[in-house]
Parts: C-alpha cells; structure tokens; sequence
C-alpha cells in the first residue's frame, strides 16, 4: 500500500501537504495588506495548523513568505525552513534557525522527507520544488512562469503523484504589462508534461484591491480556464479545483 497522501490548501500558495506521517506547509500566508488580498478564506490561523516539520518557500514575496506571522503567532523557530539563498537570509534574519538554502536541482532532506529546488521564474529569484517521500512525488510550482527544463522532472524523479500549479498569469501593469506568472494554458501544457496523478491549480484567486487591480495587477481569476486547458491538451489527466480547507487525498 502505497504512503497516504493528502494536501489542503490553507489559501492562494499556502499548502499543507501531509505524506505519511510528515506535514509540510508550502508558501505560508496568513495575513493581508492594502495592495495584497488572498481573494479567498484562509482555512488556518498559524496557531490552527498544528504541527509543521518542515516551511518549505518559493521565494521572498510577501504572500508566499509571510514569515512575520509565523513569528508573531508564536511558531517555533527550530522547525526547517528549506527556500532558495535569498528566502534563507530573510528566515534567518527573522530568527529561524534551522535553515536549508537550496537552489535549483539541490536537495535537502528534514527526516524521511527530500526537498528539491527544480527550476523557476518569476519577478524576483524563485526555485519550485519536488518533495519525495515514501515512493510519493509531489511537484509545487510556486508562482513561476513556466521553465522549459521543468518538462525534465518526470525524468529525473519518475511518477509525480501530485503536481500544484499556478495559472493567474499575473501581468504587472508598471512593467508594461509584463507576464511574472505561468498562465492557465503555460499550466496545462506544463502539466500535459508531468502526467500527475492528480493537478490542483492554485494562486488565482489573489487580487490587489479595486484600485490595485486598475493600477498594478492583471490576473485570471478563474481556474476553471487551467481546467478546461487540460480538458482539452491532455483529456486523461485529472485536474481538481479545491476550495481552501478541503483535504484531497491523492490515490
Ligand atoms: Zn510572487
């Protein structure tokens, strides 16, 4: 009998993903601010999460790295923190003091749980990640845009049970409009790649507020376009839409 394994989505990048007897929570958010709403509920405080043995982080951005509401919730700083160099100098500086820097195709390992950085994109350094434990494969794609090498996973790490993708394809109106997040149909041809299991879009219902989404921000907000992308590039593959705080468990 293959290793159980469940992922409930906390709100927008914030995962908890549970294999075996590990909990790994992807991306933490647990706050807002007047340009960042999750567009969604948040289904756990800090304090709700219960035990975390590993904070697994894509990169510095404020809603995928909320690390001053892990601190001021009380989380315990000796769990691993495992991000690329730029995320690691940041937990750190906040006090965290078991962490794994990590760049792409590097590895760490928290108990029976290996970590590794696999390529990304994005407005600022990112890595996304494989987790690998108890024969189960999980691929988390953070908020990158889609990196041809990514196409290379199942290669190198075999059957991927599980693969979380972002698909708002978020543009960023200063920047002349320019593209930072993979969109739903760079995610679907992504995911026609890894062949999961089962794939969870994530990281589209996030907005910058009325003015923000005129001034700053352009995104799909509508995972069902990643769906329907799927639908039609790679028929067999399952693709489920999770409303934060549902557990799904991967067969
Ligand atoms: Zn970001």
């Amino acid at each position: 009998m293959s290793t159980p394994l469940t992922v409930t989505r906390i709100t927008h990048a914030c995962q908890l993903i549970e294999i075996g007897a590990i909990r790994v929570l992807t991306d933490p958010w647990f706050s807002q601010t007047a340009t960042y709403y999750p567009g969604e509920r948040s289904a756990s405080s800090v304090a709700g999460l219960g035990r975390i043995d590993a904070v697994v982080i894509s990169h510095e951005h404020y809603d995928h790295c909320d690390l001053d509401s892990l601190v001021s919730a009380g989380f315990d700083l000796a769990i691993p923190v495992i991000g690329p160099g730029t995320v690691a100098s940041l937990a750190k500086a906040k006090g965290f003091g078991n962490v794994h820097a990590i760049e792409a195709w590097e590895s760490a390992t928290v108990g029976d749980l290996t970590i590794t950085a696999t390529p990304g994109q994005h407005g600022v350094h990112e890595v996304t990640f494989v987790l690998q434990s108890g024969e189960r494969t999980i691929f988390f794609g953070g908020d990158s845009l889609r990196v041809p090498e990514l196409d290379t996973i199942p290669e190198r790490f075999g059957r991927i049970d599980l693969a979380i993708l972002p698909t708002n394809g978020l543009c960023v109106r200063p920047m002349n409009l320019e593209q930072t997040v993979m969109n739903a149909q760079q995610a679907a041809e992504l995911t026609a790649m890894l062949k999961p299991t089962l794939a969870i879009p994530h990281h589209y219902a996030f907005h910058s507020g009325r003015l923000g989404d005129q001034m700053i921000t352009k995104t799909d907000q509508d995972p069902r376009h990643y769906a329907d992308a799927v639908a039609r590039i790679a028929p067999d593959l399952a693709v489920r839409i999770v409303l934060p705080g549902t557990p799904v468990m991967i067969p």
